[in-house]
């Protein structure tokens, strides 16, 4: 268990809990966050066989990860989509006390970070963090749990549902705060990519590569993110803040969530957007290790 209780929580928390809804439905591709350049955590799981339908879907720019219903996500079929979301668990008995956790959380990354940027001679601007159940809207689309947690580097938020944790846990296997804060670390590595131009000039430079180019320049900013994520960590251990097993979680959400885990082998590397299971850990650790962001150039993978 992280040490959170009690500790100051973040004020770039944006609560829209309980506001779902209201968006004129739409569950289409054209509203999906995937198609309007967020960036997400990989929490596939696979839809079975890539068809050639689904690479030309890819091509149009949408398939940044494989979503947590990908088929559907990809071709907007919308009635697979929906009875998925309503397997989902109703809201947490506990939600209120894992918003606090969130937020206390995101705070920690605006400590590390504002003091990083700081030692870098500039200045860090927070992201806010938007707190949703059932669908919200976002610069980059609609953002719906079933989008799972992602950043939008077009109104520089990141979005999660909390309901999420559960599947987390449930579904992927990764149990404890720390994978939680791992979730969150990640995400907020997003934005610092996006604020030192890593994702600026990556959006650019897809636009005229091949997919498997752009799959492989993904792969490289989703490993990134996730050493940021450990360099992030390493300074919670230095703060004391950590436990016995808390970095397992991490790691283990980390091996839990690569690609050819959640694929299960059923499409080639050259398809993986975030990176296998073991590169995931190593990057993850990379920035644990060093506690060095400048040790997360992930240009030579
Ligand atoms: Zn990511």
């Amino acid at each position: 268990m992280v040490k959170w209780q009690g500790r100051q929580g973040s004020s770039n928390i944006e609560d829209r809990r309980g506001q779902g809804g209201g968006l004129g439905g739409g569950f289409g591709r054209g509203s999906s966050p995937l198609g309007g350049g967020g960036f997400r955590l990989p929490t596939g799981r696979s839809g079975g066989g890539l068809g050639g339908i689904v690479i030309i879907v890819i091509f149009i720019g949408i398939a940044m990860a494989f979503g947590i219903n990908p088929l559907s996500i990809l071709t907007g079929d919308t009635s697979s989509n929906v009875p998925f979301q309503q397997t989902l668990p109703p809201q947490n008995a506990n939600q209120d006390e894992l918003a606090n956790f969130v937020g206390v959380m995101v705070k920690d990354t605006e400590d590390y970070w504002g003091e990083y940027f700081r030692t870098q001679g500039e200045t860090y601007t927070a992201p806010r963090v938007v707190l949703f159940s059932g669908q919200t809207q976002s610069g980059c689309g609609v953002a719906e749990t079933s989008s799972g947690p992602f950043y939008c580097p077009n109104d520089s938020k990141v979005y999660i549902d909390l309901a999420f944790y559960d599947q987390l846990h449930r579904q992927f296997g990764a149990p404890g705060d720390f994978a939680q804060a791992y979730v969150i670390a990640h995400e907020v590595g997003h934005h610092v990519q996006n604020l030192i131009g890593v994702l600026p000039e990556f959006n650019q430079a897809r636009q005229t590569m091949t997919q498997e180019q752009a799959n492989r320049a993904s792969v490289r900013v989703e490993l990134q993110a996730d050493c940021f994520a450990g360099a992030w960590a390493r300074e919670e251990f230095e703060r004391g803040l950590l436990e016995s097993g808390d970095l397992q979680e991490a790691m283990n959400a980390a091996n839990q969530i690569g690609d050819d885990r959640l694929t299960g082998g059923r499409i080639p590397p050259s398809q993986f957007t975030h990176g296998t299971s073991e590169q995931r850990m190593e990057w993850f650790k990379r920035g644990y290790d060093s506690a060095d962001p400048t040790r997360c150039d992930t240009s030579n993978v």
